[in-house]
């Protein structure tokens, strides 16, 4: 299966992407975290893609596509794969069309007014990208990751000035998404629930299952 996660910063695309990970097997790609370990690497890519990032832009398109060919042509992809904030331009979805067939987009759907709360309160694992949140899905032990212990911490591009440029440049690049998939008769949208374990229901039901 090859399913594509659209949504929102802070919509939960890669905490529910993690769970379809344990339930399916299949190796979830997150742009943002291939673009976050290649700037801690120190990598060609990473220095380039470091302003774009910080300043809530999105990193040129050329540059984001040949990750993703890279990435999806390794072994581990064959069986199918969820990618996690890629595509995020028409530009994108279009390259993606040419490289690879995708069964399913899920549209998740939140309501706006919550998602800067819940930008801000983030916290990501530097150990395994597993993301909590201080108020909504607290770590049990304040700082460290439940999964594997690694330390928690606070992106760089999580602060208001940055959340707010990436809400815009997600209506105005990203959005279009939506009408272009549910032309191509891919697209399910997935209600959020009030917990996590409810909005995954809502992602299973989406995939049939
Ligand atoms: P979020 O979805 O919470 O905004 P991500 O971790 O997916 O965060 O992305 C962080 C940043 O990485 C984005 O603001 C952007 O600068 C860059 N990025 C990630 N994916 C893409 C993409 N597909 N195209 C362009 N830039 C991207
Ligand atoms: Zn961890």
């Amino acid at each position: 299966m090859k399913i594509i996660m659209l949504g929102p910063p802070g919509a939960g695309k890669g905490t529910q992407a993690q769970l379809l990970v344990e339930k399916f097997g299949l190796p979830q790609i997150s742009t943002g975290d291939l673009l976050r370990g290649a700037l801690a690497d120190g990598t060609d890519l990473g220095n380039k893609a470091k302003g774009y990032m910080n300043s809530g832009q999105l990193v040129p398109d050329d540059l984001i596509i040949s990750l993703i060919q890279e990435r999806i042509s390794r072994p581990d992809c064959e069986g199918g794969y969820i990618l996690d904030g890629f595509p995020r331009t028409i530009e994108q979805a279009e390259a993606m069309e040419a490289t690879d067939k995708i069964d399913v987009v899920l549209n998740i759907v939140v309501d706006t007014d919550v998602l800067m709360g819940r930008l801000m309160g983030r916290r990501t694992c530097r150990g395994c990208n597993a993301v909590f949140n201080i108020t909504g899905r607290p770590p049990k032990v304040e700082g460290v990751c439940d999964l594997c212990g690694g330390e928690l911490y606070q992106r760089e591009d999580d602060n208001e000035e940055t959340v707010t440029k990436r809400l815009d440049t997600y209506n105005d690049l990203t959005a279009p998404l939506i009408g272009f998939y549910r032309g191509k008769g891919i697209l399910k949208d997935v209600k959020t629930g009030k917990e996590i374990p409810e909005t995954f229901g809502n992602v299973l039901i989406a995939l049939g299952h």
